[in-house]
């Protein structure tokens, strides 16, 4: 009996111990590697009570492991601190020593990130891999622009679309940007900011060559903000050799991203095309008996509800040639192939997810039929 006793409580202090370690909740988030790469799901716009937000450092941390996220990074105005009266802090750096504290324990990558807070037409831009945040807090924002280049940061411009900059509510890009694009002090773009995707911004990261980029823009707390709406965080997936800083940082400069927010993914063809390939697994194809009717079961292992449009010849016995596969969810589909075929091509075009303005990729998916 008392050993029997001695077992459960070293359980029981075994599980705390666990639990410690073990943050994700049942709305972790996950997408699949593409070939080649790794996703590393990340959220690069976060703020704290040291900028507008309001809470402390590590409850970002903290969220940041309940979804199950790679990497995030704290991105604190440098020039707008509205609680500086009761938490006054010279250093910039202090909202990301704590959260690097916090995250220590913990599988989760820190970005040193500030944001540079201007009004239009400078806009707000962060600069994340930055080494140090106080020399970029300076009056000349081109000023801040050299400087986080010369900290080899990667630098995108937030919210370029903000209605409270650009009343039309699309992005307007000045000579400001154009002199940043063109010294190589800009290399991002948000198209995706907390709920607001733009078209426009999208069509500017394609004709200037910047990052996708979709972030949360977090002040409040993710839970009230979007889990609680039913709304999963919007984040980028960088797709990175390595699951490292360095490795991240190459991949963002070079463009290797997807701007995911629930159902919408908006990426280059070259990184979004394989994400939904990998995103939608073939479980069976089965010809159902005495028919020329091919059932085939299709699941979604990310974490995005995935929105499909029938391209082939073939045409649907019982289903809408427009579907939802739901995330981490399955769907049958019956296909009337007319003739029994030992194999087919499964053409679908996702359009919740786009390649550019109107412009959504067809995926392939070869299947073979189970005898
Ligand atoms: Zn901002
Ligand atoms: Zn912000």
């Amino acid at each position: 009996m008392k050993n029997t006793i001695l077992f459960i409580l070293t359980l029981l202090s075994l599980s705390s111990v666990c639990a410690q370690h073990l943050h994700t909740s049942e709305h972790a988030l996950t997408y699949p590697n593409i070939e080649g790469y790794l996703s590393l799901k990340t959220d690069l716009h976060i703020h704290t009570v040291f900028s507008d937000g309001n809470v402390w450092p590590t409850i970002r941390v903290q969220e940041a492991l309940r979804e199950n996220l790679d990497a995030i990074s704290l991105t604190e105005h440098l020039e707008y601190q509205p609680h500086k009266e009761d938490i006054p802090h010279p250093d910039r750096n202090r909202s990301y020593n704590l959260a690097i504290a916090e995250a220590k324990e913990h599988d989760l990558l820190i970005v040193h990130g500030s944001e540079i807070t201007r009004s239009a037409p400078m806009g707000h831009n962060n600069a994340v891999f930055i080494t140090d945040a106080n020399p970029l807090l300076t009056d000349k924002p081109e000023a801040s622009f050299s400087e986080a280049k010369k900290q080899n940061a990667f630098v995108f411009w937030n919210h370029p679309a903000w209605y409270a900059q650009n009343p039309k509510g699309n992005p307007i890009l000045s000579d400001f940007q154009k002199e940043r694009i063109k010294k190589g002090e800009l290399h991002g773009i948000e198209v995706i900011n907390s709920v607001d995707y733009s078209e426009e911004s999208l069509a500017l990261a394609l004709e200037q060559n910047l990052t996708i980029m979709g972030t949360s823009d977090i002040h409040g707390l993710i839970d009230w903000d979007y889990t609680e709406k039913g709304h999963d965080r919007p984040i980028t997936l960088v797709f990175a050799k390595e699951r490292s800083l360095k490795s991240m940082q190459e991949a963002l400069f070079a463009g290797h991203t997807v701007a995911v927010y629930n159902s919408l993914l908006v990426g280059k063809a070259e990184f979004l095309n394989p994400l939904l390939k990998a995103s939608i697994k073939v479980n069976s194809a089965r010809y159902i008996a005495k028919t020329q009717v091919l059932e085939v079961e299709l699941e979604n292992i990310s974490s995005s509800s995935l929105l499909f449009e029938n391209q082939m010849d073939y045409s649907f016995y019982s289903s809408s040639p427009v579907f939802e596969i739901s995330a981490l969810g399955k769907y049958t589909l019956r296909i009337k192939t007319l003739e029994e075929k030992e194999s087919i091509d499964l053409k679908l075009k996702a359009i919740g997810a786009f390649t550019a303005p109107k412009e959504s990729p067809i995926v392939v998916w070869k299947i073979r039929v189970e005898k």
